[in-house]
């Protein structure tokens, strides 16, 4: 909450000041890895509330509200925190917040899945009007990044090779972003951030969310990526793993603030394991 403060006061009589993006490029092999970072979305509309859908000037806020319907969005969306991965195929694999909150599920029927029986006892009693609202307050999404037509998705036994990722190599490019993050009003987080690692023998993506709703449950939705040199495809493993926080007696609660740690502790809900195969120019 505190860094959107700062956002907002870098508005001025002179109009909106803009703030630096930060940019980087990285060419591996057929491969360009980039990623742009930049503040959080503006929690007003910055046209007055007089955006139309579709045009132009729409603003950043605006573009979230039509596209995503959700009663509220968390408190900071990182809208121009975007990781690419491009071939020059043309085959694309992206990660960007709107993609990732499109998935959060905003029906009525859908709200059990969130532990909404929990959440109520949990929450705060004055905070009434939050919890008749029709949508996944923890923002859950699986979330397995937004892949173009160039690639070909099928579900393999193929898995990644831990122990190839944890060879010693040198470093090329490392990155992390965060895309979203949220304390539900002080009740826990939920966080979707996205690593990337280049190295001589290929790329490694991690893409986590985290979501911890304090004594209630800890959720996290792990999407891993390995594209190794030389191969035409990239294996992607997708874990949903959680617990409530009851069945975590046995575990010191100082790790529950740590997504690494708990992360072994969470038994596995379900589990993907694809293949991205790139089609190239041919389709
Ligand atoms: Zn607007």
């Amino acid at each position: 909450m505190e860094m959107k403060q700062i956002i907002e006061t870098q508005e001025t009589d002179n109009g909106p000041v803009r703030l630096p993006v930060d940019r980087e490029n990285h060419t591996y092999d057929d491969w360009n890895i980039s990623y742009t970072k930049s503040h959080i979305l503006k929690s007003v509309c910055i046209n007055n509330n007089t955006c139309v859908r579709g045009e132009p000037n729409c603003c950043e806020l605006c573009v979230y509200n039509y596209a995503l319907k959700l009663p509220h969005l968390p408190d900071m969306v990182f809208h121009k925190n975007i990781l690419v991965i491009s071939h020059k195929s043309g085959a694309r694999l992206e990660f960007n917040p709107i993609d990732a909150l499109k998935l959060v599920r905003n029906e009525k029927l859908d709200i059990k899945v969130a532990c909404s029986d929990e959440w109520k006892e949990s929450r705060p009693a004055a905070d009434t009007q939050e919890k008749v609202k029709p949508f996944d307050w923890t923002f859950t999404t699986e979330y397995r990044g937004t892949v173009n037509k160039k690639f070909r998705v099928e579900e393999t036994d193929q898995k990644i090779d831990i122990f190839k990722l944890m060879r010693r190599e040198p470093i090329y490019f490392y990155h992390d972003l965060t895309l979203f993050e949220d304390e539900l009003h002080d009740h826990g987080i939920s966080v979707l951030n996205v690593k990337v690692r280049v190295m001589p023998s290929g790329f490694y993506i991690l893409q986590r969310f985290f979501l911890r709703v304090d004594q209630v449950l800890i959720r996290i939705n792990d999407t891993r990526f390995h594209y190794e040199k030389g191969n035409n495809y990239i294996l992607r493993e997708y874990t949903h793993r959680e617990a409530k926080v009851e069945q975590l007696k046995h575990v010191p609660p100082a790790l529950f603030i740590s997504p690494n740690e708990i992360a072994e502790q969470l038994p596995v809900i379900s589990k993907v394991n694809e293949k991205l195969t790139i089609i190239g120019d041919g389709e």
